[in-house]
């Protein structure tokens, strides 16, 4: 934390333009996650170098390549050979969006740091709103969408509960339909450096730590070329991660359910004892009882089964395995420490 705080005791109400810090005089870095977008990435990085350019400070672009098994990873180091302020981080193998983004993190040099996805469904147009908002002192400018164009209705509506579900259940208020898509000062960026948690949900992270953040609002466009590289699994185990990163509220469903259902068996059963011994009735709600059971079997194994979503991740952060694992970084500028982590 040593950056941070260094950093902190410095801080000038609005963000000095000297550049001194970061990273040889980057100002800005953009950090991309990509997999497999090999129908998109080269327009995507037109783009973004034209934005950039027009902003007129010195940037760098950090493409992360989440094990892509496309032609994307040759492109990407095409660019790279053809700019040299283009670094491309090669992972091993796929290690999801959230893993990819905090490499891009790790790796990026600037003064601010910009995530934005490789689709263009974040338009980089917006960067220079971003920046703008970042130069007027806060710390976190986090682009919020307003309507989401040429997404299906299921993905829309997942989102929109998503969101609004995790807000009921998280201990910090975590901004609405919001995405990765947002600028980030260092100072931030070191926080989340320094966080050692593996099952990342950046954006509630973001949150967490605090700073000055602020919304830029914007309308998240279709996605210009290929399919959504977000899989069913791959958001169920996102938003399992972003709940149990941020809530312990579903630990103590089990709680409710059980304590529940004890006192409805136990109702149950007086009820028949009752009839049993006075209205002389033999074994008679004996279909119920039994319904009754197999419900009580089926509260048990989801109580097990939420049980297990926090073990698991205890067991994760126990085993202490790198978040991602870096096969080669290609292009850009010679820096002190690269790795994994
Ligand atoms: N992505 C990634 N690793 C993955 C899945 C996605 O790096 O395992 C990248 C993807 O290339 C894109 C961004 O994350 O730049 C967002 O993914 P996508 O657009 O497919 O998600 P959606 O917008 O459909 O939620
Ligand atoms: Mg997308």
């Amino acid at each position: 934390y040593e950056r941070v705080s260094s950093s902190t005791s410095t801080a000038p109400s609005a963000h000095g333009t000297g550049g001194e810090g970061g990273g040889r005089g980057v100002r800005l870095s953009v950090v991309v996650p990509v997999f497999n977008e090999q129908d998109v990435i080269r327009i995507t990085h037109q783009r973004l170098c034209s934005v950039l350019a027009a902003l007129g400070e010195p940037y760098e672009i950090v493409y992360v390549d989440d094990g892509s098994q496309d032609e994307t990873p040759a492109i990407l180091d095409e660019m790279a050979a053809a700019h040299p302020d283009v670094r491309v981080i090669h992972f091993s193998r796929n290690f999801g969006h959230q893993a990819a983004i905090s490499a891009g993190i790790d790796h990026a040099r600037g003064d601010a740091v910009v995530v934005i996805d490789a689709d263009l469904q974040d338009p980089p147009e917006l960067i220079p709103r971003l920046v703008e908002r970042w130069q007027a002192g806060y710390d976190v400018v986090y682009a919020r969408r307003m309507e989401r164009q040429g997404e299906s209705w299921f993905k829309r509506s997942t989102a929109r509960w998503f969101y609004r579900g995790l807000r009921r259940l998280a201990d910090i208020p975590i901004p609405l339909d919001t995405g990765d898509f947002r600028l980030m000062d260092r100072r931030v960026c070191a926080v989340l450096r320094a966080l050692p948690e593996h099952h990342r949900f950046l954006r509630g992270l973001v949150a967490w730590a605090g700073f000055r953040q602020i919304a830029v609002e914007y309308v998240r466009e279709p996605r210009l070329a290929g399919t959504s590289k977000y899989s069913l699994r791959k958001m169920l185990r996102l938003a399992a991660d972003a709940v149990t990163s941020f809530s312990y509220r579903p630990l103590r469903w089990p709680l409710y359910a059980g304590a529940g259902w004890t006192v409805a068996t136990l109702a149950l059963m007086a009820g028949e004892a009752w009839r049993m011994s006075f209205a002389h009735h033999g074994i008679s709600g004996a279909s119920l009882l039994i319904t009754f059971s197999l419900l009580g079997d089926g509260v048990l194994l989801l109580s097990v089964g939420v049980l297990g979503q926090y073990v698991a991740r205890i067991h994760d952060e126990a085993r202490r395995r790198p978040l991602y694992i870096v096969r080669e970084v290609v292009g850009g500028r010679p820096s002190a420490q690269e790795g994994n982590r």
